[in-house]
């Protein structure tokens, strides 16, 4: 038998273990979950428990429950765990030795050496404190790696020289930014910045602060003194941040939360990202002060890796992209990554030759069409709900308005394609939702996509005040299938035979697709115009000719009248 070298990521809030097996890297299961709490504790028997176990216990039983422990690493500080002390490095040796089990367990074999990561500050006291823990858990330490190296291994870094990296790792409890060089086949960590007190725990107890407020509000009791509930309502709203991660809006429900009362809170993922924005900006004022280490700017990076759970946060991408200009890759599990990086390193240190990562991601963006503001006219523009690198299967949804008074119904679109421009990508379907409230605008409604590993999408459409829903599943390989009807059609045309599937989608109209090219075209230089000094009432006249050609494109109509009215009145203004 082949030797195992592991990879482990022995993490402040979670740790992982992961192998290469015969090139292929895998994440091995702890408990039957990929990711294990770094949790430590003894329970009310007094026998030793690790994992989601310790954590399920941390409420009810604090004293006898040990988290975070790597913020101890390296340092002579005991913790009392029951009745005995014990050092940082017998408690990660716990963590260690339970990975090491589960992983022999799942894996039917003996695992004697492993590399495990520590962050790129980490200091050579710490390294041998965590080297330590490795030999207390029956391990050889074959490899100290830092974080960020495995990240990049992971994303297959170290195979194009001269490349630069950019390394994002916001975790529970730490934040780190690294640049990360590729040269002559070795990965260097050039710079690294952070903040060894910023993560998902933060946005948890912001999160906490804000319920406290809302039952003191409510209810007038003050919960501060109150440190178990302080905990349950921490636990609560961990749960209901994930779940803001992919929807708009949560409700969070805690029964007798003071023993009496319940709370009952809703969150808007809107307020949220305003909650924790000063705490993002900081995450950024650090990624400056990496770049200006290495002497670098942010168009000298080739990659940017997102690392760590609250990366999942939608406001992280955003932030990276409209600030700095970065595409931040984030299609390996952010939890996962650092793990198969140092299993990637395990099996170049045991001779494997090949290292691949398996992961089902989608290669197209989808979004939904909404009425948008544009140079002064309203058009119709493409709203992604599920980018493109997303894993799968993904469930994404945002909150969109109405824009007029009474509104009774919406049409809800969806589109695959990377451009602003519905006409520009691919419509995947649309359906109308009929008997909305009649309210004034701005009433909302919450669309949901849901994409499978087979490529079919379900969309939802809900109003919020209400709970009236719509869903149509659609299948995302029509572009292609719809090709190929057209031209068993156009055959069929031919040789007079019955033509493929009916189906009633613009796309299949034989001139759509040339009435949708003078659209365009038309389009462009209208907007062109626009820009040019032109007067207002002609602008005025442009911007509802556009705004309404927009709208036919959008419900796949017929444009013919539209791009003669369009074409009419530029042959008057170009000249
Ligand atoms: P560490 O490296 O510190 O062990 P992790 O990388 O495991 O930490 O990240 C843990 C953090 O990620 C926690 O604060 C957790 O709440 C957060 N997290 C996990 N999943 C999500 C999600 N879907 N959205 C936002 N935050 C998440
Ligand atoms: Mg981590």
């Amino acid at each position: 038998m082949k030797e195992l070298i592991v990879g482990i990521d022995l993490g402040t809030t979670n740790s992982e273990i992961a192998v290469d097996l015969d090139g292929e890297i895998k994440v091995i299961p702890i408990h039957g979950n990929p990711i294990m709490p770094s949790c430590v504790g003894i329970d009310s028997a007094g026998k030793l428990i690790v994992g989601q176990a310790a954590r399920n216990q941390l409420i009810a039983a604090p004293e006898s429950t040990v988290l975070s422990i790597k913020r101890k690493m390296g340092t002579d500080e005991k913790v009392k765990l029951g009745d005995k002390e014990f050092t940082p490095e017998e408690i990660s040796s716990f963590i260690l030795r339970e990975l090491k089990q589960e992983g022999e367990r799942h894996l039917d074999q003996a695992i004697h050496k492993a590399v495990i990561t520590v962050p790129a500050f980490f200091n050579e006291q710490q390294r041998k404190a965590t080297q330590l823990a490795g030999e207390l858990a029956g391990l050889e330490v074959v490899r100290i790696l830092n974080e960020p190296t495995a990240a990049a291994l992971a994303y297959g870094g170290g195979n194009a020289d001269g490349e630069t990296m950019l390394v994002y790792d916001l975790g529970g409890g730490t934040f780190d930014v690294s640049v990360v060089t590729v040269e002559a086949g070795v990965i260097e960590v050039k710079a690294s910045h952070g903040d060894t007190h910023l993560g998902g725990d933060d946005f948890d107890q912001l999160l906490v602060e804000h319920a406290v407020a809302a039952f003191k509000k409510a209810q007038g009791i003050d919960l501060h003194q109150d440190l178990k509930t302080l905990r349950r309502l921490k636990v609560a709203m961990e749960q209901a941040k994930r779940r803001l991660s992919d929807d708009p809006c949560v409700t969070v429900r805690e029964e007798y939360l003071d023993g009496e009362r319940h709370l009952e809170l809703e969150l808007m993922r809107t307020d949220y990202e305003e909650m924790i924005l000063p705490l993002m900006e900081k995450t950024l004022i650090c990624l400056h002060q990496s770049l200006s280490d290495a002497m670098l700017g942010p168009t000298n990076i080739s990659k940017v890796m997102l690392v760590g759970g609250a990366t999942r946060t939608p406001l992280v991408h955003r932030l990276l992209q409209n600030r700095l200009g970065l595409d931040p890759r984030f299609e390996i599990n952010p939890d996962l990554i650092v793990a198969m990086g140092a299993a990637v390193q395990g099996g170049v240190l045991a001779g494997e030759k090949r290292h691949s990562i398996l992961v089902d991601i989608t290669p197209h963006t989808f979004s939904t069409g909404i009425l948008s503001d544009h140079l002064g006219y309203r058009r119709v523009e493409c709203f992604p709900i599920i980018p493109r690198n997303t894993p799968l299967p993904a469930s994404k949804a945002d909150l969109f308005t109405t824009c007029y008074d009474d509104q009774i119904s919406v049409e809800v679109t969806a589109y695959q394609g990377e451009n602003v421009l519905p006409e520009e990508n691919t419509l995947i379907g649309n359906f109308m939702v009929e008997g909305l409230s009649e309210v004034p605008a701005g009433n909302q409604v919450i669309i949901h996509f849901d994409l499978d590993l087979n490529g079919m999408l379900k969309v939802t459409a809900t109003e919020k005040a209400t709970g009236l829903a719509k869903t149509v599943t659609m299948d995302t390989r029509g572009a292609h299938r719809l090709d190929i009807d057209q031209a068993r059609r156009n055959i069929a045309s031919l040789v007079g035979e019955p033509g493929g599937a009916s189906s009633e989608t613009a796309s299949e109209r034989p001139d759509h697709h040339a009435q949708l090219a003078t659209a365009k075209d038309l389009r462009k230089r209208a907007e062109g115009l626009l820009q040019k000094n032109i007067s207002s009432e002609d602008a005025a006249e442009l911007r509802k000719l556009l705004q309404e050609s927009a709208e036919a494109i959008s419900m796949s109509a017929d444009l013919t009248d539209f791009n003669e009215a369009l074409s009419d009145l530029l042959f008057y203004l170009e000249d």
